[in-house]
């Protein structure tokens, strides 16, 4: 069968491993794995949300509320911002699918770091639109002045993912709104704040408030999701904060129901349980130096992470395949980069005694 040519060539993204293969393929009891590979939330879900969660399941047969207005209400308090000014994704995936099938087409392009969050690419592919990189793989906000000003024409949207997975750098605020405010307003500027929790955290200097953002810039979209910081990963929410007219075009291409009736309630438990954020941040900080020391005095090469993960680049004596295969024999599953053309592995930092165990062993294939 022949399909659209636009995604005959199209990569196929690979996802962290689920558990359920390790215990297939190994045989080992699922309390002995430790996952690691998808940024997910080490300390689980908050209570709260798990109780609310089962508050609402018998509402499971209901569709829910389609406009979503507590959600949207729950996070136009927390940036200060309109509900008008927010569009509710399957995860913020979606609100990338729904944002690259809103601008771009087979005659024009996107512009990304060098390595980035590949889902950019996919989802522009779609559409057919090109996509040009900066040779850094890092972002370097004058390789992106030099593109874009090179393929001003046919740009239509960039990409700056921050912090950036799945390296781990983070731009500071002041030199992102001055980009945006250098770039054509008929190109939009896509702020991924993923990991947004973790590096304001860290730094106040990379804090990205939705607000001032769309405020300054009607051509700038924010997008946020649950899947991290807030422990929802299995419940598929995100957001994007945007002016009135662009989200209003991002609506359009929404389906109906787009999440669900849980997943909706567990978004808005989960942005009551600022305690549960806190704990999350505090941990991540933490722990995060324990992977930094252990990097350093092992001579491995690592990017100062501001967000949940660290990534680890080999040199050429090791083999991050051969490390990440030998580990998840154990029941230890991390994220092999080889996708992403690097001999590096990214480890989602976890709780304590998970990182004692996964530094043990690491320690043993390097
Ligand atoms: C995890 C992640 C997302 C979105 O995840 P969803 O689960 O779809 O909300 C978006 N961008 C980046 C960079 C991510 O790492």
């Amino acid at each position: 069968m022949k399909f659209n040519t636009h995604i005959q060539n199209l990569p196929i993204y690979e996802a962290g491993k689920p558990i359920e293969l390790v215990v297939r393929e190994f045989g080992i009891n699922p309390k002995n794995i430790i996952k690691l590979a998808s940024n997910e939330n080490p300390l689980g879900t908050s209570k709260s949300v798990i109780k609310t969660l089962q508050k609402v399941a018998k509402n499971a047969s209901l569709y829910p509320d389609d406009s979503f207005y507590e959600l949207k209400d729950a996070l136009a308090n927390l940036y200060s911002v309109k509900s008008e000014n927010i569009v509710i994704g399957s995860g913020s995936d979606q609100i990338i699918e729904f944002a690259l099938h809103a601008k771009t087409s087979d005659k024009n392009a996107i512009l990304v770091s060098g390595t980035t969050f590949a889902m950019y690419e996919i989802y522009a592919k779609h559409t057919g639109a090109k996509v040009y990189k900066t040779q850094s793989k890092e972002h370097d906000l004058n390789e992106f002045r030099k593109t874009y000003n090179e393929h001003k024409n046919e740009i239509k949207v960039i990409f700056l993912c921050i912090p950036n997975n799945p390296l781990g750098d983070c731009l500071d605020a002041s030199e992102v709104m001055k980009f945006i405010s250098e770039v054509d307003k008929d190109t939009l500027v896509i702020i991924d704040g993923a990991y947004m929790e973790f590096a304001k955290f860290k730094d106040k200097k990379k804090a990205i408030n939705p607000k001032d953002l769309i405020s300054k810039f009607p051509n700038a979209l924010y997008l946020g999701t649950f899947s991290k910081a807030y422990g929802l990963g299995g419940m598929r929410v995100g957001y994007g904060v945007g002016n009135s007219e662009l989200i209003t075009a991002l609506h359009k291409l929404r389906a109906p129901f787009n999440i669900t009736t849980l997943s909706l309630a567990a978004a808005i438990a989960a942005i009551k349980d600022k305690d549960f954020i806190k704990k999350t941040l505090k941990n991540n900080l933490k722990e995060m130096k324990v992977y930094e020391k252990f990097a350093t005095k092992n001579g491995i090469k690592f990017i100062p992470s501001y967000t949940n993960f660290i990534t680890f680049i080999f040199d050429e004596t090791k083999n991050a395949t051969q490390i990440s295969d030998n580990l998840l024999k154990k029941g230890i599953i991390l994220r092999n980069l080889k996708s992403y053309g690097l001999n590096a592995i990214r480890i989602t930092i976890g709780k304590p005694e998970q990182n004692k165990r996964v530094l043990g062993e690491l320690k043993k294939e390097i």
